[in-house]
């Protein structure tokens, strides 16, 4: 079903999020897999904010913006 439930991140969704996205910042790479579908992740930087979302479209993604 989707629904807007299914577009809702969990506590451990957004944590692998974060992971992902330190990782990217740090090694420029992560080798976490989404944990809803089993796809990579992908990281984008906008000037001082920053987006790290799974390459499925519509899954799991965080949004940041700079401080
Ligand atoms: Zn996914």
């Amino acid at each position: 079903m989707l629904t807007k439930e299914f577009k809702k991140k969990t506590e451990e969704e957004l944590h692998l999020l974060l992971n992902a996205s330190e990782d990217f910042g740090r090694f420029g790479k992560t080798s976490r897999k989404c944990s809803r579908c089993g796809n990579d992740f992908e990281h984008f930087t906008m000037g001082s904010s920053y987006q790290t979302k799974c390459k499925t479209p519509d899954c799991i993604e965080i949004t940041s913006r700079g401080i």
